[in-house]
């Protein structure tokens, strides 16, 4: 059988399949494409037949390679993260432009499961002191993995939301939370049944982590420092109204690719200003 045959007879879709045997060979693309005639081993066969066979039966192309492409770099994946997503890009395109490029900006990624965010951020603004934290032990491995394999300098900490960043000031906080809730159906489909439910599911409503956070991070914040994050497409409304009960100022949420709002945040106030928290 030549690796077209293999690939076309795997029930896959064409670039799923090509990107399995890819892996099974340690080829390009390009190679691939050129030599599909080629016959392939009996080895090759039987290790395709086995990464095929988790493909179909749901596993998510980003756990059975280890990989994920997020922002243009390569992230190590595992089952203990989330698997990167390209809404989350709006994030990071929102957050870079509010980091400097020429001064040590301190940022602070919540929640950083393959540590997408941190990393990318770390790596796109050299400059910047990137603090990235996890709650989960196996994910934050992960997370040093992917700033190592991209030489990204963030200091990582196990903690749970600012547990271990007491008395810690930052200049813009992001994050992307658990905030899917709790009996969602979308969690019984697709690579999501995969997926860690602590990186996803956010309480009943899903916005649990989120109240956390914006209740929590005005304290980490300077004045003028923004906190933005990523919430589910239903959520806009009541992240905005959390964000002004707590004070924040020039709250807005911007839309990802697909037009649906994604991303909310604002600016954090003098102390002198709290009114509501006096
Ligand atoms: N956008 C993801 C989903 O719908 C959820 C990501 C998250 O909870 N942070 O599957």
């Amino acid at each position: 059988m030549t690796l077209g045959q293999l690939m076309a007879q795997s029930g896959l879709p064409p670039l799923e399949a090509r990107m399995l045997l890819e892996r099974v060979l340690t080829k390009t693309s390009a190679w691939l494409i050129a030599h599909a005639d080629e016959a392939a081993s009996a080895e090759a066969g039987q290790a395709f037949a086995a990464l095929a066979e988790r493909r179909r039966q749901g596993e998510p192309i980003a756990y059975i390679l280890g990989k994920r492409e997020f922002y243009g770099l390569d992230f190590q994946v595992t089952r203990a993260v989330l698997i990167p997503r390209p809404e989350t890009e709006l994030l990071v395109e929102l957050a870079l432009a509010r980091i400097p490029e020429k001064a040590a900006a301190r940022v602070l990624d919540l929640g950083t499961g393959s540590g997408a965010i941190a990393v990318t951020l770390a790596h796109e603004r050299p400059q910047a002191r990137v603090t990235a934290v996890d709650v989960d032990y196996a994910a934050l491995a992960v997370a040093r993995a992917n700033a190592s394999r991209h030489k990204a300098s963030v200091r990582f900490f196990c903690g749970d939301w600012f547990g271990a960043l007491s008395g810690e000031q930052f200049d813009l906080i992001v994050s992307n939370p658990p905030y899917v809730a709790a009996e969602d159906p979308h969690l019984a489909l697709g690579d999501v049944r995969f997926e860690p439910q602590r990186a996803l599911v956010g309480g009943a409503d899903g916005l649990d982590c989120i109240r956390a956070i914006v209740a929590t991070a005005r304290a980490h914040l300077h004045a003028g420092a923004w906190l933005l994050f990523e919430h589910g497409y239903d959520q806009a409304e009541a992240c905005r109204a959390l964000l002004e009960a707590h004070g924040y100022r020039a709250v807005q949420t911007w839309p990802d690719l697909a037009g649906i709002p994604r991303v909310s945040g604002g600016v954090a106030v003098q102390p002198d200003d709290r009114n509501d928290l006096k």
